[in-house]
């Protein structure tokens, strides 16, 4: 390639990377893979090597990544905060070791760290008092997000020693809070976050410091700057200080005294990596010793003493074999690719979400592509894109809805929405859902009535809203395929029991939006009865703890709905119970097994059969024999039979021990 050539094409990659790292950094939105964008990035790179006089101060290869937005006070970082170089292959971490060695003139051992998929952070203490928390932003100004700071648990708001100290860290979302938070968001009509990184720094950038608090965010503390004046001498020593200050350290921080022992360590950790319960892209070595630290320097951009490893992304090809779209209680209409079952990273997948139309025309997915799969965030596994050397002919561009498919009317885009919704109130598959998330257990729980007998109690015209359920006779029961007299009377039972239960669980049982079962508890707690809340202002509903404007706006907007008032007054009239009787709400309740019908199979290694059916029990889950179309999950463990093949004809959720260990570890509500 000659001068002018690469002239060419150095300016357009310098404008594609920016345009990437726009919607990265600054909105949290990316627009490609990051493999995608490491791949021009390093182009860029290679290019600006071979003709350096074509390198100027603005090229992307110089300057940290990532603005400070204007809405936030801004931080001046006195020691810059620096990104990273990075290298694909144990041989790049060779040459880096070459590198390193040859500029210090002696051998040096290794820290090796995890790199966790979050975002930087720095905070500040005087007197051992946490005062500043700040993003990294350009490097030199950042974001000060201090009080969204202060709503993160495992940050000390006061050392153990009263010292005056900057350190820095990494802010990450754990995989199932940003699962729940995806499946909240989407449930919702929002856009949902790529990865864990993009809703970590989503979500610390918020104006609101009780939706930072909402967010469940964690951190790993890795630096502590100006170490030596504390006597410490090494990277790992540091880590065992900054541990016994308060902070929260990653335990995989490690020494090496040799570049060869890090192939281990790699490999354990990309063999563990989806066991974690936070999301990790590649390790990090840095030069043990701070002193040579401080003699390597840095580049403009990154330190000469530290490189990150990162992973391959773990992907898998299947061909799309459907495109299901299912309707939510709030009216959002979502697309689920149906595909043929392959093995992504440890469990067995075939259905993958779209999420929304806007990335099935942005990826240009079709029935009958083959695609590549990859997990988002370790845990969803969702398209990362389309074959198309491998496209069959003339296949058809999927067609998007524009009326609702269940009930015919047209759907829309509400504001600042991405979701398709249909917002019509009397849509049966709406109310459908709405009903069966009325009888779930954090709501009204009402045992026996899932969706199957909801759908039976719908297509036979018995009811056609949630008050209909406490009009329902014996004689209208025995309509119902397959049910006798004790069913009939365990049913008619449940749901008579369910008219005594506390005003959280019926408020939380309405599907008001926002308003998920933390916040109907608040609510019930200090309004006592549903009229109190109906009246209440706005001010005096956002005015509690943790609930903001946007619940208050919800509550309003509910309750001023003619359908809404009449349904209350329904419930009313047959004896519901409307006050708060005191916290009967559980919000142990596991969400991923709460009311689903699960069968275990094959040889578990570290779970006993009789007791992890005892535990899912607890947790709201019907263990059962066999596996049939109304089996939610397949527990799949060594050696899984006729089972497993059943459940992967049926599409049903496949989980292995893995999963199974980090879903029991979740056991959290799903507000
Ligand atoms: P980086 O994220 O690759 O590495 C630097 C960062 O690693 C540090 O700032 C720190 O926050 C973090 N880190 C995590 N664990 C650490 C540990 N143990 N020790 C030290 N630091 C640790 O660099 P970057 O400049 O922040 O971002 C570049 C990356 O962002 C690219 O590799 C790319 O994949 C991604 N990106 C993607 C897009 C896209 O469009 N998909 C756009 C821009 C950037």
């Amino acid at each position: 390639m000659n001068v002018d050539d690469a002239q060419v094409r150095i300016s357009e990659l310098r404008k594609k990377i920016s345009e990437l790292s726009e919607a990265y950094y600054t909105k949290d939105a990316p627009l490609v893979e990051d493999s995608e964008y490491d791949l021009l990035y390093r182009e860029l790179e290679n290019l600006e090597k071979e003709f350096p006089e074509l390198v100027t101060k603005d090229s992307p290869t110089q300057k940290v990544g990532g603005e400070v937005l204007s809405e936030f006070s801004k931080v001046t970082h006195e020691i810059p905060m620096l990104s990273m170089g990075d290298v694909f292959s144990f041989e790049e971490l060779e040459e880096f070791d070459q590198r390193t060695q040859k500029n210090i003139g002696k051998k040096t051992d290794y820290n090796v760290e995890l790199k966790i998929d979050g975002l930087a952070l720095s905070l500040i203490y005087e007197n051992g008092e946490l005062i500043q928390g700040s993003t990294r932003g350009d490097g030199t100004t950042g974001e000060d997000v201090t009080a969204n700071i202060m709503t993160i648990t495992d940050i000390p708001k006061q050392l153990t020693e009263p010292l005056n100290i900057e350190v820095r860290g990494e802010c990450y979302m754990p995989k199932l809070s940003f699962k729940k938070l995806n499946d909240k968001r989407q449930l919702e009509g929002q856009a949902v976050f790529a990865n864990p990184r993009n809703a970590a720094a989503g979500s610390l950038r918020q104006l609101d410091s009780n939706i930072t608090r909402s967010r469940n965010l964690s951190t790993f503390i890795y630096t502590l700057v100006d170490a030596q004046k504390f006597g410490v001498t090494t990277q790992s020593q540091a880590i065992g200080y900054l541990n016994k200050l308060g902070f929260h350290t990653n335990p995989s921080s490690t020494t090496i005294n040799d570049i060869n022992e890090i192939e281990d360590y790699i490999q354990k950790y990309q063999e563990q990596r989806d066991n974690l319960d936070y999301g990790i892209d590649g390790i990090v070595l840095k030069v043990n010793n701070l002193n040579l630290q401080q003699e390597l320097g840095n580049t403009v951009k990154v330190p000469r003493w530290e490189i990150a490893y990162k992973f391959p992304p773990e992907q898998s090809e299947t061909k799309i074999l459907d495109i299901e779209w299912t309707m939510g209680r709030t009216g959002v209409l979502t697309p689920t690719a149906v595909m043929e079952p392959v093995l992504l990273a440890g469990t067995t997948v075939s259905r993958a979400t779209l999420h929304n139309a806007e990335m099935i025309k942005d990826k240009d997915i079709r029935i009958g592509d083959f695609v590549l799969l990859h997990k988002a965030g370790d845990i969803i596994p969702e398209v990362s894109k389309v074959l198309k050397n491998k496209r069959p002919k003339n296949l058809p561009e999927t067609s998007i809805p524009i009326n609702c498919p269940y009930c015919d009317s047209k759907l829309v885009h509400l504001e600042d929405e991405v979701a398709l919704r249909c917002i019509n109130p009397m849509c049966p598959a709406q109310i459908k859902e709405g009903l069966t998330h009325f009888a779930s257990r954090n709501a009204m729980n009402i045992d026996g009535l899932g969706p199957r007998i909801v759908e039976q109690l719908f297509s036979k015209e018995m009811i056609k809203d949630v008050a209909g359920l406490y009009k329902l006779t014996f004689e209208d029961l025995l309509k119902l395929d397959g049910f006798k007299e004790k069913s009939i009377n365990n049913l008619l039972t449940a749901i008579r029991n369910s008219k005594e239960n506390s005003l959280e669980r019926l408020l939380y049982g309405l599907g008001i939006r926002h308003v998920g079962a933390k916040a109907a508890k608040l609510l019930a707690e200090e309004f006592i009865n549903m009229d109190n809340i109906i009246n209440a202002s706005k001010e005096e509903i956002s005015k509690i703890n943790t609930i903001g404007e946007t619940i208050a706006d919800s509550l309003q907007t509910y309750f001023s709905n003619l359908e809404a008032q009449e349904l209350i007054k329904e419930l009313k009239e047959a004896n519901v119970n409307m006050t708060y009787l005191n916290s009967t709400l559980n919000l142990d309740n596991n969400e991923h097994f709460n009311g689903k019908t699960v069968v275990i199979t094959g040889t578990l290694e570290k779970y006993k059969r009789k007791e992890l059916s005892d535990q899912l029990d607890s947790l709201g889950a019907k263990v059962t024999g066999s596996v049939t179309k109304n089996t939610d999950i397949l527990i799949a463990g060594l050696k899984a039979g006729s089972k497993l093949t059943k459940a992967q004809s049926l599409n049903i959720d496949i989980i292995d021990e893995d999963t199974l260990d980090s879903y029991l570890s979740d056991s959290k509500s799903a507000d």
